[in-house]
């Protein structure tokens, strides 16, 4: 893939602090024509008025919260992301792996047999997702094939809290359809797989752990923020929560001094939702096939967030039809 880019355009690989921003973030990437974006840093307003070579901003992953899709827009830059279908399956396999992980104590017990440890297996003790009742925030691509995977591989009950998908969508994966209450009241297990939104920001607080049933078991593959950690590691204290399977933690990248590392019945992994073979490749064909695309003079319709931007104008020059 990075020789068919290589072919048609200088491609380097530059790394920034993901705190880095607007005109000084600008300055850093002058003369690039095309980005593609990983997590982070923040593509903002300021970063697009100043950033003048910019064509397009093509994330490398599903999620575009860090790219102001607004400016990019109003500045004429296209920005394009993976279509989800690439990553579904890795994401919500890893979903499910971290839910039996912490469920089974996993990583705990592989830690205590590597500790010499091995007769104090009489105390670890899980539970069946058979029979349990899982709840889904969000079933859009990769909730829906979570959904899938508990429903007709586990016979769980599965609940889903999703405010733009009708109930029959819900049935179709083997989900049923509740309000916020409902799922945090009566789910075994909480999974998260809704977009990083002013909405679904800290969804996950105090006030919402509260709500939960007492030894809930928290997965979290979407993003960090939605989960209020602070709020988190109280309910892991108090023993609210059980245990929490993280692909995602907000503020990410976090060290090993991370307060919730504390925890053995915490398991995170680095943002590796889509990291198989099939995920990546899928990912890096997207991502070189709409720059391509824009080298030739052609709208990366199929990827684009802001279709919008083609009746504006774009700085790329595009050819219409
Ligand atoms: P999607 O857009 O297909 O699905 C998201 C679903 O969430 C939609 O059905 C939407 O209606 C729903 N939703 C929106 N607002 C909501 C709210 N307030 N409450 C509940 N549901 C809400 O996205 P997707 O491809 O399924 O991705 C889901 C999440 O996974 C995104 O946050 C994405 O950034 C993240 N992701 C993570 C990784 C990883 O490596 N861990 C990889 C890909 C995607």
């Amino acid at each position: 893939m990075l020789e068919e880019l290589r072919r048609h355009a200088q491609v380097d690989f530059i790394e920034v602090s993901k705190t880095m921003r607007g005109r000084e973030l600008a300055e850093v990437l002058a003369g690039y024509h095309f980005i593609v974006a990983s997590v982070n840093p923040l593509y903002d307003a300021e970063f697009m008025k100043h950033q003048r070579d910019l064509l397009l901003i093509a994330r490398h992953g599903i999620g575009v919260d860090n790219v102001d899709v607004k400016a990019a827009t109003e500045e004429g830059v296209l920005v394009t992301r993976v279509p989800g279908f690439k990553e579904r399956d890795a994401v919500a396999e890893l979903a499910v792996a971290l839910a039996l992980d912490v469920v089974r104590k996993v990583c705990y017990s592989n830690k205590l047999v590597r500790e010499g440890r091995w007769s104090e297996r009489g105390r670890i003790v899980g539970f069946n997702i058979n029979g349990k009742t899982v709840g889904l925030i969000g079933l859009g691509n990769i909730g829906s094939r979570v959904a899938e995977i508990y429903s007709r591989g586990f016979n769980a009950r599965v609940l889903a809290y999703d405010p733009y998908i009708k109930p029959e969508v819900a049935a179709r994966y083997g989900a049923q359809l509740v309000d916020l209450d409902t799922l945090l009241r009566e789910s075994d297990v909480i999974s998260v797989h809704a977009p990083l939104t002013p909405e679904t920001y800290h969804l996950l607080n105090e006030e919402a752990f509260a709500k939960m049933k007492d030894g809930v078991v928290i997965v979290n593959t979407a993003r960090g923020e939605i989960v209020d950690t602070a709020a988190l590691i109280k309910a892991l204290e108090s023993g609210k929560v059980a245990g929490a399977g993280l692909d995602v933690v907000e503020g990410e990248p976090i060290g090993a001094d991370h307060p919730l590392l504390k925890f053995d019945n915490v398991v995170v992994t680095p943002h590796i939702g889509a990291n198989t073979a099939e995920g990546l490749r899928g990912m890096d064909e997207a991502n070189v096939d709409a720059i391509l695309k824009v080298i030739r003079g052609e709208p990366p319709l199929e990827y684009l967030v802001n279709p919008e931007v083609l009746e504006r104008g774009t700085r790329a020059k595009l050819r219409t039809r």
